[in-house]
């Protein structure tokens, strides 16, 4: 069975409209969220060689988003990034380089003109487990 995660419109917007504003490269960042439904999401530099297909986050602005969020007592929601020319499915690389089994992982594609192409998965053991986003 599909797992359903809803997200709030205003969230999926900010994340769609950060891609759309890096045509040329991926996006990357993440997620918080807490018990009440409120998130907040730390944009991260994508310092990979070849931004266009692959993301990398800057490690201390990783470090220094984690500090924030356990200061405010929240708890890693999401991780992001976007596929300037490619669909929102997971690429080899994003699978091999996930860190966090536990979080959800938010793929926005720009392939798709006009359209909100944004997909949800789980990694778990080199394999995507597809989650219904559900965007309300
Ligand atoms: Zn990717």
């Amino acid at each position: 069975m599909t797992q359903t995660i809803s997200i709030p419109r205003t969230l999926a917007n900010r994340l769609l409209t950060q891609a759309q504003f890096s045509p040329d490269a991926e996006i990357c960042g993440l997620i918080a969220g807490d018990s009440k439904n409120k998130y907040r999401v730390y944009p991260i530099d994508n310092i990979a060689d070849r931004p266009n297909c692959v993301f990398e986050m800057d490690p201390q602005q990783q470090i220094d988003a984690f500090k924030n969020i356990r200061q405010a007592q929240q708890n890693l929601f999401a991780i992001y990034h976007s596929h300037p020319t490619s669909e929102a499915i997971p690429s080899a690389r994003d699978l091999h380089d996930s860190a966090y089994n536990e979080a959800l992982n938010i793929i926005i594609s720009l392939n798709t003109k006009g359209v909100l192409d944004m997909r949800g998965y789980f990694f778990q053991q080199g394999k995507a487990e597809t989650v219904e986003l559900i965007i309300e």
